[in-house]
């Protein structure tokens, strides 16, 4: 059962969940699957695997950063993850969840009021032009958009000197990572750390990229999304 998996899985974790975001993350399910069937929202299905592989894995990052409180921004949240579920955990965060697709935001717009939750701003729009949100976030968060060479020109200009950018990667991590050493540099990073993390009741392999903001980003950056494609630092 969801809140059975959650429950012990956050345990794990050395994280936990009250009542009350139990009965959200619960609301969070059913809403996945209900609009899951008129609108392509996720590949996984049923109680266990969306409780392991979106909603555990999302709130990973916690067991590193306390985020209650911080200002964040979730880049390509799709369905949105990581950012839902981290703020269903720390409700004083504030949180930014943005994506080009304005079908899923609609939905995510939707399930924040159902739920309740203050502090969340849903935005639809290319994460290449940051404009007013440029270096505004203490925390700048993305799984499943790109690979990381690209991924630190989508996110880095979004985080302020002394904030981090954290990406939630597989195993391939490493080697991403080497192809993205200038890119971090160029952007103003420096790469704190590659954190192995496993999820409670299973095998697989996760990695959390750690970036830390050290300059501002230059305004030349980010550039369009085809010139990155075409020249990525
Ligand atoms: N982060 C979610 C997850 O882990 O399940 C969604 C991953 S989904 C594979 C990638 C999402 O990123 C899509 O919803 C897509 O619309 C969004 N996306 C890709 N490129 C983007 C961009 N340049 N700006 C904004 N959103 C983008």
């Amino acid at each position: 059962m969801l809140e059975e998996t959650l429950e012990t899985g956050f345990a794990a974790m050395g994280l936990r969940a009250d009542a009350r975001a139990l009965g959200r993350f619960r609301r969070y399910y059913e809403a996945l699957e209900e609009t899951g069937r008129v609108m392509n929202l996720t590949a996984i299905h049923g109680e266990e695997a969306v409780a392991r592989l979106h909603f555990l894995d999302s709130c990973a990052p916690l067991q590193r950063y306390a985020l209650d409180g911080a200002r964040v921004i979730d880049v390509g949240t799709g369905a949105g993850f990581p950012g839902l579920p981290l703020k269903l955990l720390c409700p004083g965060m504030e949180l930014t969840l943005l994506d080009s697709l304005a079908k899923r935001l609609g939905f995510l717009r939707a399930l924040c009021d159902e739920l309740g939750l203050t502090g969340v701003e849903t935005v639809h729009g290319r994460a290449e032009v940051p404009g007013a949100r440029r270096e505004r976030y203490d925390f700048a968060l993305s799984r499943a958009v790109a690979r990381l060479n690209l991924l630190c020109e989508l996110c880095l200009p979004y985080v302020r000197v002394g904030g981090r950018f954290l990406a939630l990667k597989g195993p391939g991590a490493d080697a991403e990572l080497a192809e993205a050493g200038r890119a971090v540099e160029t952007l103003g990073g420096r790469v704190e750390g590659v954190f192995p993390y496993a999820l409670p009741g299973g095998d697989d392999d996760h990695r959390l990229v750690v970036v830390e903001k050290c300059r501002p980003t230059p305004r030349t950056y980010p550039r369009k999304f085809a010139l990155m494609k075409k020249a990525p630092l």
